[in-house]
């Protein structure tokens, strides 16, 4: 079942049936037949069409950002941000996708070769709720300039964002066949998976599903992209600027109410400067994120996605303190309709603590000592996640060596949790596999064909 609940109120608004599997055949049909069409569409043409949906994007910012606060929570303006990089990927590859599918001339021992880019037929999308248009924009964008079509399968809380995206698509010129929103359940996802004519999947969301459809591609011979979870080690080695060091460290792990896979989950300081920052990030998160509507541009702290995953955050939480870790700040849910949970800071959390290795995705944030950059990066890197980091300081030369022992997809430094356009983005160990963005992002359901002249 897919359901509209407002997070903010616990009101639950729609309820829609969950597409039946002869639907769900349908739809493979469809994707099936618009690749044979759109694939022969000139890149260009292709190119056109994606720009269209960038102005779109644009044009709607509002209406969207609004559906994503009544869905799950996000502050508006925060929407509003998150349709601005939307609109940003669908016109980079618009702009760059016919250098980035041009022929690569090849000199091979005894002649000549030329690399084709190609695409590979229907993928199959499997996104969460976090960023309900962020998400498809990375995955949608390339392969539609690419030639691909897709099936899309929203997660279960945001139907009403999903069908907005499929509408623009549409507006803008995607042949319907092309793009297909369906309101599948996850229990069908194995046998869409296992259908022929479905070539990839790519899967953002939890290591739980992620195993999940990776066994499955795995069984049936399928290119798949995981993006999945994370806790992002932020390393901060010196500033001469706590106050804005606060704010901006807090600012980032606080972003979506806490909910991003790339967010500075864990804070690793060293000892010099450890008492100081937590006395201060302690005050600051206290003092700043209070709860809010977050239709309300004031608002600092809104909602959870849903009540589930306040309760489950607000679980993790009592379980580290119960297992010995210090509560600085926050923990409780907060006594008021909806997902609500206090913004939270936790210290002297130890490897044997639960929440040492696991992801929180929420409010949370959680700060280590270490007493020297050796130690620091040791924290950093004993983590079953490798998706994002980032390093502070005021030394460049230290900063750039302290990212290079950094084990992860991905390092920011002096800032943290970000995404842009032309930069891959993606991780290594349980945070999955494969890039989204950049040249790279094109290149996962790309057959790269060889012609030996
Ligand atoms: P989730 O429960 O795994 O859901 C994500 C999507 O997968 C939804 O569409 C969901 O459908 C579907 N799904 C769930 N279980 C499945 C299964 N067994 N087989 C097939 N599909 C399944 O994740 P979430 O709670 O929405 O998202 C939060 C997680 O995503 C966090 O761990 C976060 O770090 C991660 N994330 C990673 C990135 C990245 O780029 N690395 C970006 C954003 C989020 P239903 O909604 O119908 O259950």
């Amino acid at each position: 079942m897919y359901t509209v609940t407002n997070p903010a109120t616990g009101e639950l608004i729609e309820k829609i049936e969950n597409a039946t599997d002869v639907e769900v055949r349908a739809a493979i049909d469809r994707v099936h037949r618009g690749y044979s069409s759109w694939r022969r569409r000139p890149v260009p043409e292709r190119a056109a069409i994606v720009s269209r949906a960038a102005d779109l994007f644009a044009e709607r910012a509002d209406e969207l950002a609004a559906t994503m606060t009544l869905e799950m929570g996000k502050r508006i303006n925060e929407g509003r941000g998150e349709i601005g990089v939307v609109v940003d990927i669908f016109r980079y590859y618009a702009d760059n996708g016919a250098a980035l599918l041009a022929d690569e001339p090849l000199e091979i021992r005894g002649g000549r070769a030329v690399i084709t880019k190609n695409p590979i037929g229907p993928l199959l999308g499997v996104m969460p709720w976090n960023f309900p248009c962020y998400q498809i924009a990375r995955f949608a964008a390339p392969n539609l300039v690419l030639g691909n079509t897709i099936l899309l399968k929203h997660a279960s809380i945001c139907p009403r964002s999903a069908a907005a995206i499929e509408r623009i698509l549409h507006d803008a010129g995607v042949p319907e066949d092309a793009y297909v929103n369906i309101f599948a359940s996850s229990a069908q996802v194995p046998w869409m998976l296992a259908d022929p004519r479905i070539q990839g999947v790519s899967l953002t969301g939890s290591e739980r599903a992620g195993i999940s459809v990776a066994a499955e591609a795995g069984k049936n011979l399928k290119r798949v992209v995981l993006e999945l979870g994370g806790s992002d080690p932020l390393i901060l080695l010196d500033t001469d600027d706590m106050d804005s060091t606060v704010r901006a460290t807090a600012t980032a792990r606080m972003r979506n109410c806490g909910q991003s896979c790339n967010s500075p989950k864990r804070m690793i300081v060293l000892a010099d400067i450890y008492d100081e920052f937590v006395d201060r990030l302690t005050t600051h998160v206290a003092e700043t994120f209070v709860p809010g509507d977050p239709g309300d541009p004031a608002t600092k702290l809104p909602p959870l996605a849903s009540v589930a995953a306040a309760d489950e955050v607000a679980g993790q939480v009592e379980k580290a303190v119960a297992q010995g870790a210090t509560l600085r700040t926050g923990g409780r849910r907060i006594d008021r309709p909806g997902a609500y949970l206090e913004a939270t800071v936790l210290t002297d959390v130890t490897p044997e603590m639960d929440a040492y290795y696991e992801e929180i995705f929420g409010p949370v944030v959680l700060v280590f000592r270490a007493e020297t950059e050796e130690e620091a990066v040791a924290i950093a890197n004993d983590s079953p996640f490798g998706l994002g980091a980032s390093v502070w300081g005021t030394d460049p030369d230290r900063l750039r060596r302290v990212a290079g022992q950094i084990e992860s997809g991905m390092v920011y430094l002096n800032s943290a949790g970000g995404s842009q356009a032309d930069l891959p983005f993606g991780g290594i160990k349980r945070s999955g596999m494969g890039r989204e963005l950049g040249a790279a992002g094109i290149e996962e359901f790309m057959n790269k064909k060889s012609i030996r002249m």
